[in-house]
């Protein structure tokens, strides 16, 4: 079973919703690539390399 995430532009976070959670304004796209699961920010290198703060998913790339 495939859900799918779209991605928000500002943040790369990934929802299902047609709008982001922390930017209400801002609409997800379909269009971005890969993703990283993000349990702990404060101690990944990836996290941290792509400024994410909160655990969750995220896009590695969003076409904007
Ligand atoms: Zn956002």
């Amino acid at each position: 079973m495939k859900k799918q995430y779209l991605a928000c532009k500002i943040c790369k976070r990934l929802t299902t919703d047609q709008f982001c959670p922390v930017h209400g304004d801002e609409k997800t796209t379909e269009e971005w690539f890969g993703f990283v699961i993000v349990n702990d920010p404060e101690g990944s290198v990836i996290a941290k390399r792509a400024g994410i703060t909160e655990p969750g998913m995220y896009a590695i790339k969003v076409r904007s």
